[in-house]
C-alpha cells in the first residue's frame, strides 16, 4: 500500500499538486516511519526549512549513505545559507527517488539523532510524533514552525505575558530607585560623610533608574532566537507530551550556534533528563556523553576566570553516567581549584567588604565538607609536598599536612586512588 501512496505521491508532484502530495506523504510517514522515499518526497512538498530538516534527517537516519540529503542538510543547517532550488532535494526527477541515494562512507552530522530516539518518535505509544495545530487542528511535522493549512504559528516567542513581566520588575526598579539613594545620601549626611559623597549617591539614583527603564525596553523588543523558541516549547511538553519536548529540545540542539556552545551543554542535559524520564536511559547516556565532550572542550578553550565551572559541570555529567570514582575525582579537582580561587582571610574593614568575606567562607565551607565526604569514602588520598617536611605527605580535607596543620599550603597536590598512590607520590617528589 506504501508503494501505491508514494507512487500516487510522486504524479501529484510531477502534476504540480504539492499540496494534496503532502498529505497523502504526511498519511504515509506517520503510518511507515521508515519509509525513506515518503520521507524525501515529503521534504520536497515542503517551504518551512525546519520541517524540510527535519524529513532529511528521517531520511538519513534510515539510510545514512545518502549522500546529496547529507549535503542538503550541511546547507540547511547553516542558517544563513538562503535556501534556493538548487540546493534542495527537489531536482531528481520524481519517479526515481533511488536515484539519489549515493553511498558514501562519510560521517553522520553530530546533530543526527541516534536511530533508535527516531523510532521510539514515531512508535504510536510514546505519544504522537505529530503536533497539532492549536487553531484548525492540523497535523503538523513534530519540527513545524507554521502551521501547513492555516499558517498559524506553532512556535511562539516569549509571551506577552512574560515581557510584562519582566518589563514591570525593571519598570519598578527604576521608580524606587531614587528614593533609596536619596535615603541613602541623607544618612551619609547624617554620618558626616563628605558632600561629594552624598551628591554621587544622589546623582546616581537617575542614573540606575534609566539602565532598569533601558533594560525593561530591551526585555520588551528583544527578539527570542529559534533555539530558545524551540526550549521553551519543549519545557512547556516535558510533562504533557514527553515525545514533543524530545524532538524540541532535538530541534534547538541542532539550531544553536556554535558560539553558544554552553547552551547546547544546557540543552543535552535537559533532553537527557527526559530520557531518563521516560525510561529510554540508552539515549540519555548518548546526551551525557555527548555533553560531557562539550563540557571537556568548553573547558580547554575558555579563559581562567570562567573555565572552573566546566570542572564542575564535569562532575555532574559524570555523576549521572554512573562514573563515581572520575566524578569523585573531578569534585576534588574543582573544589580544590575553586577554593585556592578564593580571595585569603583578612579581618573585615566595611559592611560590603564584610559581607563579600562571609559568602566566600561560606563558599569555602562547602568546598570543604563535599571533599570531606569524598575523602572519608577511603577510596581518594589526597596527597601534596610539604615544604615543611621536605617530602610527599597525606593531607587532610583541609588541604594541610596531617603530621601538622601548621606546615602551610603544600605544593603540587594530587589526589589518588589506593592503587595510584606510590606512582604519584613519586611523581610528586622528582617535581
Ligand atoms: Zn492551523
Ligand atoms: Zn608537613
Amino acid at each position: 500500500m506504501g508503494d501505491e501512496l508514494l507512487k500516487q505521491a510522486n504524479e501529484l508532484i510531477k502534476a504540480g499538486d504539492k499540496q494534496q502530495a503532502k498529505r497523502i506523504l504526511t498519511e504515509l510517514v506517520k503510518q511507515e516511519p521508515n519509509n525513506e522515499g515518503a520521507w524525501f518526497w515529503l521534504s520536497t512538498c515542503l517551504s518551512d526549512r525546519a520541517q524540510i530538516r527535519y524529513c532529511l534527517h528521517r531520511v538519513l537516519e534510515i539510510n545514512p549513505d545518502n549522500e546529496r540529503v547529507k549535503r542538503t542538510l550541511g546547507l540547511l543547517e547553516r542558517p544563513s545559507e538562503p535556501i534556493n532550488k538548487q540546493t534542495l532535494p527537489v531536482q531528481s526527477t520524481p519517479s526515481e527517488p533511488s536515484s539519489v541515494v549515493v553511498p558514501i562512507g562519510a560521517e553522520k552530522p553530530q546533530d543526527a539523532r541516534p536511530p533508535e530516539v527516531i523510532e521510539q518518535t514515531a512508535s504510536p505509544d510514546h505519544g504522537s510524533p505529530m503536533i497539532y495545530c492549536h487553531k484548525c487542528n492540523a497535523t503538523n511535522l513534530p519540527t513545524a514552525e507554521k502551521c501547513n493549512q492555516c499558517g498559524a504559528n506553532l512556535l511562539p516567542g516569549t509571551s506577552i505575558g512574560e515581557r510584562l513581566k519582566g518589563i514591570g520588575v525593571l519598570f519598578l526598579a527604576a521608580i524606587l530607585i531614587i528614593p533609596i539613594m536619596y535615603l541613602c545620601s541623607t544618612a551619609a549626611n547624617a554620618a558626616g560623610e563628605s558632600t561629594g559623597t552624598r551628591m554621587a549617591l544622589l546623582v546616581l539614583g537617575p542614573v540606575f533608574a534609566l539602565i532598569f527603564i533601558g533594560g525593561g525596553l530591551a526585555v520588551a523588543f528583544r527578539k527570542s532566537k529559534l533555539y530558545e523558541k524551540y526550549q521553551r516549547r519543549a519545557q512547556r511538553h516535558i510533562e504533557l507530551n514527553p515525545q514533543q519536548a524530545i524532538n524540541d529540545f532535538t530541534q534547538a540542539i541542532s539550531s544553536t550556534p556554535e558560539k553558544s556552545r554552553d547552551f547546547k551543554l544546557t540543552l543535552l542535559k535537559q533532553r537527557a533528563s527526559v530520557y531518563e524520564k521516560e525510561g529510554m536511559f540508552r539515549q540519555a547516556q548518548q546526551d551525557y556523553q555527548q555533553a560531557l565532550a562539550l563540557a571537556t572542550d568548553l573547558y580547554k578553550i575558555s579563559p581562567e576566570k570562567t573555565r572552573l565551572k566546566f570542572l564542575k559541570e564535569r562532575a555532574n555529567i559524570m555523576e549521572k553516567l554512573s562514573q563515581e570514582d572520575e566524578a569523585d575525582r573531578e569534585y576534588l579537582n574543582y573544589g580544590y581549584l575553586a577554593e585556592k580561587a578564593l580571595p585569603e582571610k583578612k579581618v573585615a574593614m566595611g559592611i560590603e567588604e564584610g559581607f563579600k568575606q562571609g559568602i566566600n567562607e561560606s563558599k569555602r565551607q562547602e568546598y570543604q565538607n563535599k571533599r570531606k565526604a569524598i575523602l572519608e569514602k577511603g577510596k581518594f588520598k589526597a596527597l601534596g609536598y610539604c615544604r615543611k617536611c621536605k617530602a610527599v605527605v597525606e593531607l587532610d580535607y583541609k588541604m594541610q599536612c596531617v603530621k601538622n596543620a601548621k606546615h602551610g599550603q603544600p605544593k603540587l597536590v594530587r589526589f589518588a586512588l589506593p592503587h595510584e598512590v606510590e606512582i604519584v607520590k613519586q611523581q610528586l617528589s622528582t617535581k
